[in-house]
């Protein structure tokens, strides 16, 4: 008699969301999960960039949704989206974000909205909206926030941006304590520095680029691949009884 070996981590016939999937870490975690097995559900605000053929290529279907997570108006027809499209959703990826940079003595308040709306707002009235979806589907479900390293330290000039990540962190484990007893797994990614449209600025000075190296025991950037073990890992059975957790994947930064 054949012993059957079952992978904890294949996702085969899973249907993952994830914002933002049109470039950077989010394309990179959208071909991660297509490679492990999910149908993906990409949204982007514009054109859905290469990540539909890259999900293709592994064999995996590719929904496009457009919305502009700025305000939450779109959420409910979201998950309508990836329920007429796929019939369910099992995997739930918060990636879109974005920064702005001031002093603190002359942030304004519109650099303070729009990061808290996209970061903070949006990324727990679409968890809620996916989470009411796993619980008619009554089969539990993965949720993966992308915080940062701003989740656990203060930065500099970036004052809605920390204050929108730490709040992620702390999401994070509320919904996790919520959820955990319906099968709903709650998680988060603390990327390091990643090299993506999102540090471009950083990485074109040179004096911030080499103070950020010397300062990673890995001594390299990371990439979008880096993101792939750990994003399946959390969307995946092998994660089954981790909860409220916030993985720093980031060649060592936090361990300095
Ligand atoms: P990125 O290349 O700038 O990508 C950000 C993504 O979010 C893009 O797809 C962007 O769409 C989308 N987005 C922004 N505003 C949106 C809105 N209003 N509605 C819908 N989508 C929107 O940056 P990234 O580095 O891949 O960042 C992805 C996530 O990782 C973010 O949450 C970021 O804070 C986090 N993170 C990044 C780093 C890093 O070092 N790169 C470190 C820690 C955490 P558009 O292309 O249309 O702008």
């Amino acid at each position: 008699m054949s012993q059957k070996t079952v992978n904890p981590f294949d996702l085969t016939g899973k249907v993952a969301i994830v914002t933002g999937s049109n470039t950077g870490l989010g394309a990179g975690m959208a071909v991660a999960l297509a490679s492990a097995g999910c149908d993906i559900v990409g949204v982007s605000r514009g054109d859905a960039g290469d990540t539909p053929a890259r999900v293709q290529a592994a064999g995996r279907r590719f929904a496009d949704v457009r919305a502009d997570l700025a305000s939450i108006a779109p959420i409910e027809d979201i998950v309508r989206a990836a329920v007429e499209a796929f019939g369910r959703v099992d995997v739930l990826v918060n990636n879109a974000g974005i920064i702005r940079r001031e002093d603190a003595l002359a942030f304004g308040e519109d650099d303070w909205d729009a990061v808290m709306d996209v970061n903070l707002k949006s990324v727990f009235f679409l968890s809620q909206a996916v989470a009411r979806q796993f619980v008619r589907q009554q089969g539990g479900g993965k949720i993966v926030n992308i915080a940062s390293m701003l989740s656990f330290q203060g930065g500099i000039r970036v004052a809605s941006y920390t204050a929108s990540k730490s709040g992620v962190l702390g999401l994070t484990r509320l919904l996790a304590n919520e959820w955990a007893a319906r099968g709903v797994n709650v998680n988060a990614i603390a990327p390091g520095y990643m090299a993506t449209a999102n540090t471009a600025a950083l990485r074109d000075d040179a004096q911030r680029n080499d103070e950020i190296l010397g300062r990673i025991p890995a001594g390299r950037w990371g990439t979008p691949d880096d993101l792939a073990g750990p994003v399946v890992f959390l969307a995946s059975s092998a994660s089954d009884y981790v909860h409220g957790h916030t993985l720093a994947v980031d060649g060592g930064w936090l361990a300095r």
